[in-house]
Protein backbone atom coordinates (compact mmCIF):
# COMPACT_ATOMS: atom_id res chain seq x y z
CA UNK A 1 0.00 0.00 0.00
CA UNK A 2 1.50 3.27 -0.84
CA UNK A 3 2.35 5.71 2.43
CA UNK A 4 2.64 9.44 2.66
CA UNK A 5 2.97 11.40 5.71
CA UNK A 6 0.18 14.08 4.54
CA UNK A 7 -2.92 13.02 2.24
CA UNK A 8 -5.07 15.82 1.38
CA UNK A 9 -8.31 15.43 -0.49
CA UNK A 10 -9.33 17.93 -2.81
CA UNK A 11 -7.69 19.65 -6.17
CA UNK A 12 -9.50 22.56 -5.82
CA UNK A 13 -7.13 26.00 -4.85
CA UNK A 14 -7.26 25.21 -1.19
CA UNK A 15 -5.68 21.78 -1.39
CA UNK A 16 -3.55 22.84 -4.19
CA UNK A 17 -1.94 25.35 -1.87
CA UNK A 18 -2.25 23.75 1.18
CA UNK A 19 0.09 21.10 -0.82
CA UNK A 20 2.45 23.10 -2.25
CA UNK A 21 3.36 25.05 0.97
CA UNK A 22 3.78 21.42 2.87
CA UNK A 23 5.48 20.56 0.29
CA UNK A 24 7.88 23.61 -0.11
CA UNK A 25 8.42 22.73 3.55
CA UNK A 26 9.99 19.25 2.85
CA UNK A 27 6.64 17.30 3.90
CA UNK A 28 6.17 13.93 2.56
CA UNK A 29 2.83 15.35 0.82
CA UNK A 30 0.03 13.65 -1.35
CA UNK A 31 -3.27 15.04 -2.90
CA UNK A 32 -6.18 13.01 -4.53
CA UNK A 33 -8.61 14.56 -6.53
CA UNK A 34 -11.76 13.03 -7.77
CA UNK A 35 -11.71 14.92 -11.55
CA UNK A 36 -9.12 16.96 -12.59
CA UNK A 37 -7.33 19.61 -10.82
CA UNK A 38 -9.40 22.77 -10.82
CA UNK A 39 -12.74 20.57 -11.79
CA UNK A 40 -15.14 22.00 -9.81
CA UNK A 41 -15.48 25.69 -7.89
CA UNK A 42 -11.91 26.71 -8.42
CA UNK A 43 -11.83 26.61 -11.96
CA UNK A 44 -15.63 27.90 -12.74
CA UNK A 45 -15.50 31.03 -10.72
CA UNK A 46 -15.19 34.59 -11.79
CA UNK A 47 -11.46 35.04 -10.77
CA UNK A 48 -11.97 38.43 -9.09
CA UNK A 49 -9.74 38.67 -6.20
CA UNK A 50 -10.56 41.00 -3.41
CA UNK A 51 -8.34 43.17 -1.11
CA UNK A 52 -8.67 45.93 0.52
CA UNK A 53 -5.27 46.53 2.38
CA UNK A 54 -3.65 44.72 5.90
CA UNK A 55 -5.81 47.52 7.98
CA UNK A 56 -4.22 48.31 11.63
CA UNK A 57 -4.88 45.54 13.29
CA UNK A 58 -5.14 42.79 10.54
CA UNK A 59 -7.43 40.27 11.38
CA UNK A 60 -8.56 36.67 9.42
CA UNK A 61 -9.72 38.20 6.42
CA UNK A 62 -6.94 40.62 5.88
CA UNK A 63 -4.57 37.67 6.00
CA UNK A 64 -6.69 35.43 3.76
CA UNK A 65 -7.01 38.23 1.48
CA UNK A 66 -3.70 40.35 1.39
CA UNK A 67 -1.80 36.93 1.93
CA UNK A 68 -3.59 35.48 -0.71
CA UNK A 69 -2.79 38.53 -3.32
CA UNK A 70 0.89 38.29 -2.38
CA UNK A 71 0.91 34.80 -3.70
CA UNK A 72 -1.13 35.33 -7.16
CA UNK A 73 1.03 38.18 -7.72
CA UNK A 74 4.11 36.06 -7.08
CA UNK A 75 3.12 33.30 -9.36
CA UNK A 76 2.56 35.58 -12.08
CA UNK A 77 5.40 37.56 -11.63
CA UNK A 78 8.49 35.11 -9.69
CA UNK A 79 7.64 32.02 -10.55
CA UNK A 80 6.96 32.15 -14.34
CA UNK A 81 3.14 31.09 -14.15
CA UNK A 82 1.03 33.14 -16.81
CA UNK A 83 -1.96 33.17 -14.74
CA UNK A 84 -3.53 36.05 -16.33
CA UNK A 85 -2.97 37.92 -13.11
CA UNK A 86 -4.20 41.77 -13.04
CA UNK A 87 -3.80 44.33 -9.97
CA UNK A 88 -7.02 45.55 -12.28
CA UNK A 89 -8.96 47.23 -9.27
CA UNK A 90 -12.70 47.24 -8.64
CA UNK A 91 -15.19 50.06 -8.96
CA UNK A 92 -18.74 48.58 -6.55
CA UNK A 93 -21.42 50.84 -8.29
CA UNK A 94 -23.93 52.62 -6.04
CA UNK A 95 -27.47 52.68 -7.50
CA UNK A 96 -29.39 53.96 -4.55
CA UNK A 97 -29.75 57.20 -2.23
CA UNK A 98 -29.49 54.28 0.70
CA UNK A 99 -26.68 52.54 -0.91
CA UNK A 100 -25.06 55.74 -1.04
CA UNK A 101 -25.15 56.64 2.55
CA UNK A 102 -24.03 52.66 3.45
CA UNK A 103 -21.26 53.49 1.07
CA UNK A 104 -19.79 56.90 2.45
CA UNK A 105 -20.13 55.02 5.89
CA UNK A 106 -18.15 51.82 5.11
CA UNK A 107 -15.37 53.94 3.22
CA UNK A 108 -15.46 56.34 5.97
CA UNK A 109 -15.04 53.70 8.90
CA UNK A 110 -12.98 51.05 6.65
CA UNK A 111 -10.37 53.84 5.87
CA UNK A 112 -10.16 54.58 9.60
CA UNK A 113 -9.03 51.77 10.27
CA UNK A 114 -5.87 51.74 7.42
CA UNK A 115 -8.26 49.95 4.81
CA UNK A 116 -7.51 51.29 1.15
CA UNK A 117 -10.41 52.25 -0.52
CA UNK A 118 -12.64 55.41 -2.08
CA UNK A 119 -15.99 57.22 -2.65
CA UNK A 120 -15.70 58.10 -6.31
CA UNK A 121 -18.48 60.62 -8.21
CA UNK A 122 -19.71 58.98 -11.13
CA UNK A 123 -17.69 61.39 -13.03
CA UNK A 124 -14.24 60.22 -11.68
CA UNK A 125 -15.18 56.73 -12.04
CA UNK A 126 -16.14 57.04 -15.90
CA UNK A 127 -12.66 59.21 -16.39
CA UNK A 128 -10.75 55.50 -15.45
CA UNK A 129 -13.78 52.81 -16.43
CA UNK A 130 -15.38 54.87 -19.67
CA UNK A 131 -18.35 52.71 -19.91
CA UNK A 132 -20.05 52.91 -16.47
CA UNK A 133 -23.57 54.36 -16.49
CA UNK A 134 -23.59 58.49 -16.15
CA UNK A 135 -27.26 57.60 -14.21
CA UNK A 136 -25.52 56.11 -11.10
CA UNK A 137 -24.81 57.65 -7.74
CA UNK A 138 -21.23 56.69 -7.23
CA UNK A 139 -18.91 53.80 -6.86
CA UNK A 140 -16.71 52.13 -4.29
CA UNK A 141 -13.13 52.27 -5.88
CA UNK A 142 -10.78 49.47 -4.66
CA UNK A 143 -7.55 49.76 -5.85
CA UNK A 144 -5.54 46.58 -4.80
CA UNK A 145 -8.61 43.98 -6.21
CA UNK A 146 -7.36 41.99 -8.65
CA UNK A 147 -8.28 39.19 -11.11
CA UNK A 148 -6.52 35.93 -12.42
CA UNK A 149 -7.65 33.24 -14.67
CA UNK A 150 -9.31 30.66 -11.88
CA UNK A 151 -8.44 27.83 -13.96
CA UNK A 152 -4.65 28.81 -14.97
CA UNK A 153 -3.84 29.88 -11.10
CA UNK A 154 -5.47 26.56 -9.75
CA UNK A 155 -3.48 24.43 -12.22
CA UNK A 156 -0.10 26.36 -11.22
CA UNK A 157 -0.43 26.42 -7.62
CA UNK A 158 -0.69 22.03 -8.27
CA UNK A 159 2.21 22.25 -10.69
CA UNK A 160 4.23 24.08 -8.56
CA UNK A 161 3.37 21.27 -5.40
CA UNK A 162 4.23 18.88 -7.85
CA UNK A 163 7.55 20.20 -8.96
CA UNK A 164 8.18 21.28 -4.58
CA UNK A 165 7.57 16.95 -4.53
CA UNK A 166 4.11 16.61 -3.84
CA UNK A 167 2.73 13.26 -5.57
CA UNK A 168 -0.49 14.98 -7.07
CA UNK A 169 -3.47 11.55 -8.45
CA UNK A 170 -6.44 12.86 -10.49
CA UNK A 171 -9.16 11.17 -11.18
CA UNK A 172 -8.79 9.84 -7.77
CA UNK A 173 -12.09 9.60 -5.57
CA UNK A 174 -11.72 8.79 -1.69
CA UNK A 175 -14.67 6.40 -0.91
CA UNK A 176 -13.97 4.97 2.10
CA UNK A 177 -11.88 6.21 5.35
CA UNK A 178 -11.01 4.44 8.63
CA UNK A 179 -8.23 4.87 10.93
CA UNK A 180 -5.97 1.73 12.47
CA UNK A 181 -5.85 1.93 16.41
CA UNK A 182 -1.99 2.97 15.70
CA UNK A 183 -3.72 6.57 14.09
CA UNK A 184 -2.81 5.73 10.66
CA UNK A 185 -5.77 6.37 8.14
CA UNK A 186 -6.13 3.95 5.13
CA UNK A 187 -7.86 5.64 2.55
CA UNK A 188 -9.85 3.65 -0.31
CA UNK A 189 -9.87 5.17 -3.33
CA UNK A 190 -10.94 4.72 -6.94
CA UNK A 191 -7.86 3.38 -7.65
CA UNK A 192 -5.02 1.87 -5.10
CA UNK A 193 -5.64 2.55 -0.96
CA UNK A 194 -3.26 4.73 0.54
CA UNK A 195 -2.25 5.10 4.19
CA UNK A 196 -1.75 8.61 5.61
CA UNK A 197 -0.55 9.61 9.26
CA UNK A 198 -2.31 13.11 8.46
CA UNK A 199 -5.38 13.99 6.45
CA UNK A 200 -6.37 17.11 5.30
CA UNK A 201 -9.98 17.81 4.05
CA UNK A 202 -9.58 20.27 1.46
CA UNK A 203 -13.21 18.98 -0.81
CA UNK A 204 -14.78 21.96 -1.42
CA UNK A 205 -18.65 21.78 -0.75
CA UNK A 206 -18.39 17.89 -0.42
CA UNK A 207 -16.57 18.15 2.90
CA UNK A 208 -19.85 17.31 4.31
CA UNK A 209 -19.70 14.10 2.89
CA UNK A 210 -16.16 13.20 3.66
CA UNK A 211 -17.40 14.15 7.04
CA UNK A 212 -19.75 11.22 6.60
CA UNK A 213 -16.94 8.97 6.31
CA UNK A 214 -15.83 9.95 9.36
CA UNK A 215 -18.64 9.77 11.73
CA UNK A 216 -18.41 13.24 11.76
CA UNK A 217 -21.00 16.17 11.15
CA UNK A 218 -19.15 19.19 8.75
CA UNK A 219 -21.61 22.31 8.12
CA UNK A 220 -20.82 23.20 4.71
CA UNK A 221 -23.19 22.79 2.28
CA UNK A 222 -23.02 23.34 -1.68
CA UNK A 223 -24.39 26.76 -2.66
CA UNK A 224 -24.96 27.03 -6.15
CA UNK A 225 -23.19 30.27 -8.35
CA UNK A 226 -23.84 30.85 -11.65
CA UNK A 227 -22.72 32.94 -14.56
CA UNK A 228 -22.84 34.20 -17.98
CA UNK A 229 -19.97 35.18 -20.63
CA UNK A 230 -20.36 37.56 -23.81
CA UNK A 231 -18.79 37.00 -26.93
CA UNK A 232 -15.47 37.89 -27.30
CA UNK A 233 -14.70 41.83 -27.79
CA UNK A 234 -11.82 44.31 -27.87
CA UNK A 235 -11.08 45.28 -24.63
CA UNK A 236 -13.70 47.48 -23.16
CA UNK A 237 -14.05 46.63 -19.34
CA UNK A 238 -10.72 47.37 -17.33
CA UNK A 239 -11.84 47.01 -13.67
CA UNK A 240 -13.95 43.82 -11.68
CA UNK A 241 -17.27 45.56 -11.21
CA UNK A 242 -19.63 45.15 -8.47
CA UNK A 243 -22.77 46.34 -6.92
CA UNK A 244 -23.77 47.77 -3.57
CA UNK A 245 -26.88 46.62 -3.56
CA UNK A 246 -26.60 43.10 -2.01
CA UNK A 247 -23.89 44.71 0.33
CA UNK A 248 -26.40 46.85 2.29
CA UNK A 249 -28.77 44.16 2.18
CA UNK A 250 -26.65 41.85 3.46
CA UNK A 251 -24.77 44.47 6.55
CA UNK A 252 -28.93 45.20 7.61
CA UNK A 253 -30.05 41.46 7.20
CA UNK A 254 -27.40 38.50 6.71
CA UNK A 255 -30.20 35.72 6.34
CA UNK A 256 -28.83 32.99 7.93
CA UNK A 257 -31.43 30.46 9.93
CA UNK A 258 -30.21 27.75 11.61
CA UNK A 259 -29.64 24.95 8.91
CA UNK A 260 -28.92 28.18 6.15
CA UNK A 261 -25.89 29.96 5.54
CA UNK A 262 -25.79 33.65 5.62
CA UNK A 263 -24.92 35.81 2.26
CA UNK A 264 -27.29 34.11 0.22
CA UNK A 265 -29.62 36.05 -3.25
CA UNK A 266 -32.25 33.43 -2.14
CA UNK A 267 -34.58 31.95 0.28
CA UNK A 268 -35.94 29.19 -1.19
CA UNK A 269 -36.89 30.48 -4.43
CA UNK A 270 -38.00 33.66 -2.96
CA UNK A 271 -35.32 36.19 -4.24
CA UNK A 272 -33.47 38.55 -1.54
CA UNK A 273 -31.18 40.74 -2.92
CA UNK A 274 -29.50 41.07 -6.10
CA UNK A 275 -25.64 40.36 -6.61
CA UNK A 276 -23.21 41.28 -8.91
CA UNK A 277 -20.08 41.07 -9.63
CA UNK A 278 -18.24 40.73 -13.26
CA UNK A 279 -14.76 41.64 -15.55
CA UNK A 280 -13.63 41.15 -19.29
CA UNK A 281 -11.20 38.62 -19.50
CA UNK A 282 -8.10 38.10 -21.36
CA UNK A 283 -9.42 37.18 -23.94
CA UNK A 284 -12.30 39.42 -24.27
CA UNK A 285 -15.21 37.50 -23.26
CA UNK A 286 -17.17 40.16 -20.48
CA UNK A 287 -18.44 37.72 -18.36
CA UNK A 288 -20.97 38.16 -14.99
CA UNK A 289 -22.53 36.36 -12.27
CA UNK A 290 -24.11 36.48 -8.71
CA UNK A 291 -26.91 34.39 -7.78
CA UNK A 292 -26.23 32.49 -4.76
CA UNK A 293 -29.06 29.66 -4.06
CA UNK A 294 -29.23 26.82 -2.06
CA UNK A 295 -30.33 23.94 -4.31
CA UNK A 296 -28.40 20.82 -3.33
CA UNK A 297 -25.99 19.39 -5.60
CA UNK A 298 -27.51 21.08 -8.82
CA UNK A 299 -25.03 22.40 -11.28
CA UNK A 300 -27.46 23.64 -13.93
CA UNK A 301 -27.92 27.25 -14.59
CA UNK A 302 -30.98 28.72 -13.88
CA UNK A 303 -32.15 31.07 -16.68
CA UNK A 304 -34.30 33.23 -14.68
CA UNK A 305 -31.70 34.70 -12.28
CA UNK A 306 -29.06 34.70 -15.30
CA UNK A 307 -32.27 37.27 -17.33
CA UNK A 308 -31.68 39.02 -13.56
CA UNK A 309 -28.37 39.38 -13.41
CA UNK A 310 -28.05 40.09 -16.77
CA UNK A 311 -30.38 43.62 -16.23
CA UNK A 312 -28.25 44.37 -12.98
CA UNK A 313 -24.91 44.29 -15.15
CA UNK A 314 -26.40 46.41 -17.81
CA UNK A 315 -27.44 49.22 -15.36
CA UNK A 316 -23.71 49.40 -14.75
CA UNK A 317 -22.50 48.88 -17.45
CA UNK A 318 -25.76 49.44 -20.49
CA UNK A 319 -23.24 48.41 -22.91
CA UNK A 320 -23.91 44.64 -22.12
CA UNK A 321 -27.57 45.24 -23.00
CA UNK A 322 -26.79 45.19 -26.86
CA UNK A 323 -24.76 42.17 -26.37
CA UNK A 324 -25.94 38.23 -26.54
CA UNK A 325 -25.13 35.57 -23.97
CA UNK A 326 -23.14 33.04 -25.48
CA UNK A 327 -22.83 30.71 -22.78
CA UNK A 328 -23.46 30.00 -18.69
CA UNK A 329 -22.39 28.01 -16.51
CA UNK A 330 -22.39 27.14 -12.73
CA UNK A 331 -20.37 25.64 -9.99
CA UNK A 332 -21.25 24.39 -6.09
CA UNK A 333 -19.66 27.10 -3.52
CA UNK A 334 -18.44 25.79 -0.10
CA UNK A 335 -20.68 27.38 2.60
CA UNK A 336 -20.44 26.99 6.49
CA UNK A 337 -23.43 27.77 8.06
CA UNK A 338 -21.97 30.68 9.91
CA UNK A 339 -20.46 32.03 6.74
CA UNK A 340 -17.22 31.71 8.22
CA UNK A 341 -13.85 29.32 7.24
CA UNK A 342 -13.04 26.54 8.79
CA UNK A 343 -9.37 26.41 9.04
CA UNK A 344 -7.61 24.53 11.27
CA UNK A 345 -7.59 20.68 13.32
CA UNK A 346 -10.68 18.53 13.74
CA UNK A 347 -10.45 17.56 17.14
CA UNK A 348 -12.93 14.46 17.73
CA UNK A 349 -10.31 12.28 15.35
CA UNK A 350 -6.45 12.78 16.06
CA UNK A 351 -4.54 13.73 13.12
CA UNK A 352 -7.71 15.50 11.13
CA UNK A 353 -7.26 18.82 9.46
CA UNK A 354 -9.71 20.54 7.03
CA UNK A 355 -9.24 23.74 5.33
CA UNK A 356 -13.07 24.95 3.37
CA UNK A 357 -15.78 27.01 3.81
CA UNK A 358 -14.50 29.58 2.06
CA UNK A 359 -18.09 30.48 0.18
CA UNK A 360 -18.05 32.53 -2.04
CA UNK A 361 -14.57 34.38 -2.16
CA UNK A 362 -12.11 31.02 -2.22
CA UNK A 363 -10.42 31.71 -5.17
CA UNK A 364 -9.23 35.10 -3.72
CA UNK A 365 -8.69 33.52 -0.26
CA UNK A 366 -7.90 30.10 -1.42
CA UNK A 367 -4.23 30.46 -1.41
CA UNK A 368 -3.67 32.12 1.88
CA UNK A 369 -6.00 29.60 3.62
CA UNK A 370 -3.77 26.66 2.43
CA UNK A 371 -0.74 28.55 3.41
CA UNK A 372 -2.42 29.12 7.17
CA UNK A 373 -2.72 25.59 7.59
CA UNK A 374 0.34 24.13 6.04
CA UNK A 375 2.29 26.13 8.65
CA UNK A 376 -0.01 24.95 11.15
CA UNK A 377 0.41 21.48 10.54
CA UNK A 378 4.69 22.43 10.14
CA UNK A 379 4.76 24.46 13.40
CA UNK A 380 2.51 22.71 15.72
CA UNK A 381 1.25 25.96 16.22
CA UNK A 382 -2.03 28.15 14.82
CA UNK A 383 -1.65 31.50 14.11
CA UNK A 384 -3.52 33.28 16.30
CA UNK A 385 -5.68 34.34 13.13
CA UNK A 386 -7.04 31.15 12.57
CA UNK A 387 -8.98 31.69 16.20
CA UNK A 388 -12.13 32.73 14.05
CA UNK A 389 -11.82 29.46 11.79
CA UNK A 390 -11.34 26.97 14.60
CA UNK A 391 -13.69 23.68 13.06
CA UNK A 392 -14.09 22.64 16.62
CA UNK A 393 -16.91 25.57 16.89
CA UNK A 394 -18.70 23.84 14.73
CA UNK A 395 -18.05 20.20 13.69
CA UNK A 396 -19.81 17.35 15.74
CA UNK A 397 -19.55 13.60 16.41
CA UNK A 398 -22.47 11.88 14.00
CA UNK A 399 -24.67 10.06 16.81
C1 LIG B 1 -19.85 30.75 -10.22
C2 LIG B 1 -18.87 31.02 -9.13
C3 LIG B 1 -18.20 32.25 -9.10
C4 LIG B 1 -17.28 32.53 -8.11
N1 LIG B 1 -16.54 33.68 -8.17
C5 LIG B 1 -15.55 33.90 -7.28
C6 LIG B 1 -14.69 35.03 -7.41
O1 LIG B 1 -14.79 35.81 -8.35
N2 LIG B 1 -13.73 35.22 -6.48
C7 LIG B 1 -13.55 34.35 -5.44
O2 LIG B 1 -12.67 34.59 -4.61
N3 LIG B 1 -14.30 33.23 -5.32
C8 LIG B 1 -15.30 32.98 -6.22
N4 LIG B 1 -16.07 31.85 -6.11
C9 LIG B 1 -15.87 30.94 -4.96
C10 LIG B 1 -14.65 30.03 -5.15
O3 LIG B 1 -14.66 29.47 -6.45
C11 LIG B 1 -14.65 28.91 -4.10
O4 LIG B 1 -14.80 29.46 -2.80
C12 LIG B 1 -13.33 28.14 -4.13
O5 LIG B 1 -13.00 27.77 -5.43
C13 LIG B 1 -13.40 26.91 -3.22
O6 LIG B 1 -12.21 26.20 -3.40
P1 LIG B 1 -12.01 24.77 -2.75
O7 LIG B 1 -10.65 24.32 -3.11
O8 LIG B 1 -12.38 24.86 -1.31
O9 LIG B 1 -13.15 23.85 -3.42
P2 LIG B 1 -13.28 23.22 -4.89
O10 LIG B 1 -12.69 24.09 -5.94
O11 LIG B 1 -14.70 22.82 -5.07
O12 LIG B 1 -12.35 21.93 -4.81
C14 LIG B 1 -12.71 20.79 -4.08
C15 LIG B 1 -12.27 19.58 -4.85
O13 LIG B 1 -12.47 18.41 -4.06
C16 LIG B 1 -12.75 17.34 -4.95
N5 LIG B 1 -13.40 16.25 -4.23
C17 LIG B 1 -14.61 16.26 -3.63
N6 LIG B 1 -14.88 15.06 -3.10
C18 LIG B 1 -13.81 14.26 -3.36
C19 LIG B 1 -13.51 12.90 -3.08
N7 LIG B 1 -14.35 12.09 -2.41
N8 LIG B 1 -12.31 12.42 -3.50
C20 LIG B 1 -11.43 13.19 -4.19
N9 LIG B 1 -11.68 14.50 -4.49
C21 LIG B 1 -12.86 15.02 -4.07
C22 LIG B 1 -13.67 17.99 -5.98
O14 LIG B 1 -13.71 17.24 -7.19
C23 LIG B 1 -13.07 19.38 -6.14
O15 LIG B 1 -12.21 19.49 -7.24
C24 LIG B 1 -17.02 31.55 -7.10
C25 LIG B 1 -17.67 30.31 -7.14
C26 LIG B 1 -18.57 30.04 -8.15
C27 LIG B 1 -19.24 28.69 -8.19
Amino acid sequence: MTETEILIIGGGIAGASTAYHLAQSAHDVTLLERGAIAGEASGVNAGSIGATGWGDMPDLEAYLTMGSLEMFKSLQLDLGSDIEFRQSGSLQAIHTKAQYAFARDRVLHLRAHGHRLELLTTREARSIEPEVNPALLGFIYMPLRAQADPQKATRALASAAQRSGAGIYTQCEVTAIRQRSDGTYIVETSQEPIAAGTLVLAAGAWCGSLGALLGLRIPIVPVRGQMWATESLPPRVCHTISSTESALQWHTAPGNEHDTPPYLTHRGDERLTRHLYGRQTRDGDIIFGGDRQLVGYNKVPDSAGIAVNRDHAAEVLPLLRELPIKRSWAGLMPFSLDGKPLIGRIPQRSNLYIVSGLASSGFGRGPMAGKLLADYLHTGYPHPVLAEADPARCVTLVE
